[in-house]
């Protein structure tokens, strides 16, 4: 099928700013999907709110456009009503780990078989910039005039820390790698976390003396480097991306199936 094939057009033009990058990851999730050849019909697409959520709306995949920071609820009732169907979860920072933080980790530890695309912007695009909680320490936002002093969730330990068993982090520039770590976490058994760095130029970038998407693009470039690279070594600063974790675990679904079947037998 073709991209257009899979986009709702009656609802473009889309809301995102010239340069942003949620359009990246949309058209790289696209992308990743045909390649798995999974059936429009079997994905179900859940978001909370927020600039990033509108891609649950542009993908012609069921939609629930739910309640701020409360995808993960949503989903979780979706898949374990109907475990047979692919449950992409596309979020904001903000929205996962601040509104949602406790629905997140929570989910990670049951490891239900959802995919969670965590856009990570550092900020709250949609409603004005305020700083979130991956903002990081000394950055600039709405809310913080004079530098931010909160210190940010390492969202990769987080995730891996609350027991998620697939684990990645890509970025807008990395766009094939990008691609393949989405196909592999929608294929993962499991709770699959993966973490993009996305441009928000209008607030984070403004806000920070980038003077362009592009300028945040080339940032995300010398600023990561795959995982265990040497590079990693000479400057401990530079953020890793790649898989971090892939495990077989018990899968909540197929454990929830167990207890009915017990259940019944009981009865
Ligand atoms: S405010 Fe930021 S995140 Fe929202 S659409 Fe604009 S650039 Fe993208």
């Amino acid at each position: 099928m073709a991209v257009r094939d899979y986009i709702r057009e009656r609802f473009f033009p889309h809301i995102w700013c010239p340069g942003c990058g949620h359009g990246t990851v949309m058209g790289s999730m696209i992308r990743a999907i045909e390649s798995l050849g999974i059936k429009k019909n079997d994905i179900v697409v859940v978001s909370g709110i927020g600039c990033s959520s509108r891609i649950c709306g542009y993908l012609d995949f069921h939609s629930l456009h739910t309640i701020h920071g409360r995808a993960l609820a949503f989903a979780t009732g979706v898949k374990l009503s109907r475990p047979e169907l692919t449950l992409i979860v596309p979020m904001g920072d903000g929205d996962a780990l601040a509104i949602g933080g406790n629905h997140f980790i929570h989910a990670a530890r049951r490891n239900i078989d959802i995919t969670v695309i965590i856009m990570n912007n550092s900020t709250y695009g949609m409603t004005g910039g305020q700083y979130s909680p991956l903002t990081g320490y000394g950055s600039f936002a709405t809310t913080a005039p004079y530098g931010n002093i909160d210190q940010s969730f390492d969202l990769v330990r987080l995730a891996l820390g609350a027991g998620a068993s697939f684990v990645a982090r890509s970025t807008t520039y990395h766009v094939e790698s990008m691609i393949k770590i989405l196909e592999e976490a929608i294929a993962h058994k499991g709770f699959s976390v993966v973490e993009i760095l996305s441009q928000c130029p209008t607030y984070f970038g403004r806000k920070n003396k980038f003077a362009s998407a592009v300028d945040m693009l080339n940032y995300y470039k010398s600023h990561t480097t795959p995982i265990g690279s040497k590079e990693k070594e000479k400057n401990p600063d530079l953020v890793e991306r790649g898989i971090f974790v892939r495990e077989e675990r018990p899968e909540y679904c197929d454990e929830y199936s167990k207890i009915i079947e017990k259940a019944s037998r009981e009865r």
